[in-house]
């Protein structure tokens, strides 16, 4: 029997079953990608290993007060400590596993990038694996070859579908592989990393949107979170996800060259099917990164997550709109008029009726925002910035959708990655890490740690807590 059975091959699950071998434990790890290492959302991910868009190895109590505050009292102290305390070490180790580490470009966030950051084939940019060769895929290709030199049991292709509990705590997990009946792997613990539910519609529809684009891995669909609900684990922070507004056609459909929307969303009003503001258009991260949450969880929890759009006049499409986009993204003008995504109009209430958004409601939100902007003083919802009024005609709007790359709530864990029940208490023999866990990510603004870091750090402390637990070492 092994010690450990690791659920996903990503790279919280190679972590935690790489250092559960360091310290000596036996381990499976069940894949459900039949691909080499595993069909994950970190073989695609960008790379780039920052704690909160700092550098991993700052001191911990910058990266525990950094993250606590954005998280705005929705994350558990406990957990953002264990991160903070360790996420220097989770990159000591991946960088001991083989890592190969490079700064992309100035930015903090950027400092520690694995390399390369794509393949130097262009073939295989052309093919259905483009992250061939590209630093993550080399990263994790060491990993998995490491594990299997030294006697690990991995088994792609294979599905997990149900923890075993036995006398109270967590004994096993049943698997599915196809052509082969249901089969039990018993071991003395059970870590789940099989990166979060944002391929599950409706997983989805239950706790974030009914309308979003996927950018993430399509076998990341919640398998853990059902098996973790079925046996009383608790959840947090549900309705948080790593994700931003992405430009569509006026029909939904996805842009054939697409752009930031972020720039004229700074500039402009986002509206619901309704004409009502969602959000504070100007709050976006407090960094410069490539992925902009702003709007985004508005535009999902609205009432027409499938109908929002963003409103500005002429003088902001002729001078905003010529800006380019975040990291070298092309100007919205004139590229958004080129492939017919602009839809403009003499007056609002035509604009409205153009984009099937509610007239007399967009005439009232533009009239509020057009005194707020010219005299100040208070909105609803809030607007951080200081405006330009929509006066000037044409009137313009483009239609938005959120885009998801991985959720950020899920099972609740504490500072060791033990899940907790609905009791408060750990559930004895089972772990989390990754985009499966939750406790250090989420809440009204999507406080973000980084996925490496926050996957990278827990299938560690996952490994060294279910191995101190289940044997000395
Ligand atoms: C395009 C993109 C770019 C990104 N860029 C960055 C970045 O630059 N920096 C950063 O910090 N983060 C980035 N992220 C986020 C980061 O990649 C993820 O947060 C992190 O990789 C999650 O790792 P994980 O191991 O938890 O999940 P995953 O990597 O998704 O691994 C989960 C694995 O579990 C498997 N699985 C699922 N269900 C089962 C089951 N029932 N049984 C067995 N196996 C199962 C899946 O097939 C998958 O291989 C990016 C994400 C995306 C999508």
């Amino acid at each position: 029997m092994p010690d450990l059975v690791v659920i996903g091959g990503g790279i919280a699950g190679w972590a935690a079953a790489r250092r559960a071998q360091q310290l000596g434990a036996q381990v499976t790890l069940v894949e459900k990608g039949a691909d080499t290492h595993g069909d994950s959302n970190s073989v695609r991910s960008g790379g780039r290993i920052h704690a909160a868009y700092h550098d991993p190895h700052r001191p911990p109590d910058f990266l525990y007060e950094t993250m606590l505050k954005k998280g705005e009292g929705t994350i558990r102290p406990d957990v953002v400590r264990a991160w903070s305390d360790n996420a220097g070490r989770a990159l000591d180790f991946l960088l001991s596993e083989g890592a190969e580490i490079q700064r992309f470009a100035e930015m903090e966030f950027l400092h520690n990038a694995l390399w390369p950051p794509q393949s130097p084939d262009p073939e295989v940019l052309k093919s259905d694996r483009p992250w061939r060769g590209k630093g993550t895929d080399l990263l994790l290709t060491k990993m998995w070859q490491s594990f299997l030199r030294e006697g690990g049991d991995h088994r792609p292709g294979t599905r997990a579908v149900e923890l075993e509990v036995r006398d109270g705590r967590v004994g096993g997990v049943w698997v599915e592989k196809q052509g082969s009946p249901r089969e039990l792997i018993e071991a003395r613990a059970v870590v789940m990393a099989d990166g979060g539910f944002h391929a599950n519609r409706d997983l989805m529809a239950r706790y974030i949107t009914t309308a979003y684009e996927m950018h993430g891995n399509q076998q990341d669909t919640g398998d853990c979170l059902r098996m973790a609900l079925a046996i009383g684990a608790g959840t947090t922070n549900m309705d948080g996800f790593y994700g931003s507004l992405v430009v569509r056609t006026p029909k939904g459909e996805k842009p054939a060259m697409p752009t930031s929307p972020t720039v004229m969303i700074d500039a402009g009003i986002v509206v619901d099917g309704h004409g009502e503001r969602l959000g504070d258009e100007a709050l976006g991260t407090e960094e410069y990164s490539i992925v902009d949450f702003r709007c985004a969880k508005e535009v999902a929890s609205s009432r027409t997550p499938d109908n929002c759009w963003v409103v500005f006049d002429h003088a902001v499409w002729d001078s905003r709109g010529r800006e380019p986009g975040m990291i070298g993204a092309p100007p919205p003008n004139p590229l958004l008029a080129e492939q017919g995504i602009l839809v403009s109009a003499p007056g609002i209430k035509e604009l409205a009726e153009k984009i099937g958004v509610d007239a007399a409601g967009l005439e009232a939100t533009v009239m509020r925002f057009n005194r707020f902007a010219e005299e100040g003083g208070k909105i609803e919802p809030p607007r951080s910035n200081r405006p330009q009024p929509i006066l000037e005609g044409p009137f313009h709007a483009f239609r938005v959708l959120m885009a998801i790359f991985y959720t950020m709530g899920g099972v609740l864990i504490n500072g060791k990655a033990q899940v907790i029940g609905k009791d408060d208490r750990p559930i004895p023999g089972l772990y989390a890490a990754g985009g499966t866990m939750g406790g250090l990510e989420g809440g009204p603004h999507n406080a973000y740690a980084g996925g490496y870091s926050q996957a990278s750090t827990f299938g560690m402390l996952a490994a060294e807590t279910a191995v101190g637990a289940a044997q000395p070492v």
